[in-house]
């Protein structure tokens, strides 16, 4: 088997791995670059498809529906890929979600940039249209967890991950040798989430993310932090704005509210649920209960909790709403989305909180506000941030330093990859391992190594 790390290496987004076997090659996730540090759309396409000659390729095994694992796949049915794309059924559904949005976004960003452009050859075209997700997700097949199929002479199974919901490790067979691609590895104690399962037996190659590779994951109950913030904001009658990403994080919020209301009545307060995204998204949650920890009367009891707004429209109103309430709104970064809307009427005043409830990419407003930058440059003008801003920490949905180590003895390979993680990160774990005698290596960029 021939492995060629192509995203994710130098960067923790833009997961993608060619594996090239016996006349069959595949790509264990296809995502797309995020944030400011590195380009959204991959600079050097033919390069890419010099690599991994896209017409050619057979399938795509998919770990989980994050942008950064399957962001890139309508792109490559739009550059003429023919394969399938294996995997879960719940990944399949969220996928379709996160991909259409990510459609969404770009074609309204083209048409944009188009309408300033008279010159018709300098108009842009998408990255990905809806028609290209319409396509991709016609090819994708699902297989169920722990349950093996062969293609291409490969026996793939895709084992529980315990990151998000649908998420898995994928297990490989080819002659006699095992390969294990972790794809994002969940924690052991996740508030939704099922916890991540290990096969038996040992593999021989272990890829391996390392995102929380140099940290230990405060000890902290987020719940009881939830819960002191609901106090101060019921004692000093404030409204409490949460952006939150809208796959996994929202659901875990609104389920973590759920829990305080019930314990403490007292706490209780109007909830409303602004983002379209988290919506569509605790519909397929509703739907896949066997994969979380709580039931459906659980969902049924989050959904009574909060009303979801339907139009942009019904923001104003809830603005004038009495305090308290939460509003619990996307982007998790503030980098765009209904968030932005209420950064804008809600951040300049003394009678806000902002819960930030997950990691902040530089460029981002959300960033700013969690370094102490309240002095923003929002819709061409100066904004000073008056809000009080507060951390919620506890709900990455990464295992750390700990369990990452726990996951890698526990299949002991000989040799393993480590990628998807900031260089920190990955030295910090690679030096952890090798104390542990695992032989250890962080591959480059469109490195290639040959494994039998
Ligand atoms: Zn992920």
């Amino acid at each position: 088997m021939n492995l060629t790390f192509i995203g994710a290496t130098e960067t923790v987004t833009g997961s993608m791995i060619l594996g090239r076997t016996n006349g069959f090659s595949f790509l264990v996730d296809a995502g797309l670059y995020q944030g400011l540090d590195t380009p959204k759309v991959d600079q050097s396409e033919k390069e890419l498809d010099e690599l991994i000659k896209i017409k050619e390729l057979d399938a795509i095994f998919l770990t989980h529906a994050h942008l950064d694992h399957c962001g890139y796949i309508p792109r490559l049915f739009r550059l003429g890929f023919k394969g399938k794309v294996y995997c879960t059924e719940e990944t399949k559904l969220i996928a379709k979600v996160i991909m259409n949005d990510n459609a969404r976004i770009e074609q309204e960003r083209v048409k944009k940039h188009n309408k300033k452009i008279t010159k018709e050859k300098l108009k842009l075209e998408p990255f990905y249209s809806i028609e290209d997700v319409t396509r991709a997700y016609a090819a994708f097949s699902t297989v169920k967890f722990n349950q093996s199929f062969v293609i291409g002479g490969v026996k793939a199974s895709f084992i529980r991950s315990g990151h998000i919901l649908g998420a898995a490790s994928i297990l490989m067979e080819i002659e006699a040798k095992r390969y294990l691609f972790s794809g994002d590895i969940g924690k052991e104690e996740d508030i939704l989430h099922l916890p991540k399962e290990y096969t038996q037996e040992k593999v021989d190659y272990l890829v391996m993310e390392s995102t929380y590779g140099d940290r230990l994951h405060s000890m902290e109950s987020v719940q009881d932090q939830l819960k002191s913030i609901l106090e101060s904001a019921l004692k000093a009658k404030k409204r409490i704005i949460i952006p939150a990403f809208s796959f996994g994080r929202s659901q875990m919020i609104l389920s973590l509210l759920t829990d305080i209301f019930n314990e403490s009545k007292e706490l209780k307060m109007p909830v409303f649920l602004d983002s379209p995204m988290s919506s569509e998204i605790l519909t397929i949650y509703e739907m896949s209960t066997q994969e979380l920890k709580v039931d459906k009367n659980h969902i049924n009891a989050m959904k009574e909790n909060c009303r979801i707004l339907e139009f942009p429209k019904e923001r104003e109103s809830i603005l004038q709403k009495e305090t308290p309430y939460i509003v619990l709104t996307s982007s998790g970064m503030i980098s765009g989305g209904p968030a932005l809307y209420y950064l804008e009427k809600c951040g300049g005043l003394e009678d806000t909180i902002i819960l930030i409830t997950g990691y902040q990419a530089r460029g981002t407003y959300g960033y700013d506000l969690t370094h102490e930058n309240l002095n923003l440059f929002l819709n061409e003008k100066d904004f000073e941030v008056r809000a009080e801003i507060i951390k919620l920490s506890g709900l990455s949905s990464h295992g750390d330093q700990n369990e990452l180590i726990h996951f890698a003895k526990a299949y002991g390979a000989e040799k393993v990859f480590l990628v998807h993680g900031e260089k920190s990160s990955k030295e910090t774990l690679k030096e952890r391992l090798s104390e542990l005698s695992f032989d250890a290596v962080i591959p480059s960029a469109s490195e290639s190594v040959e494994l039998d």
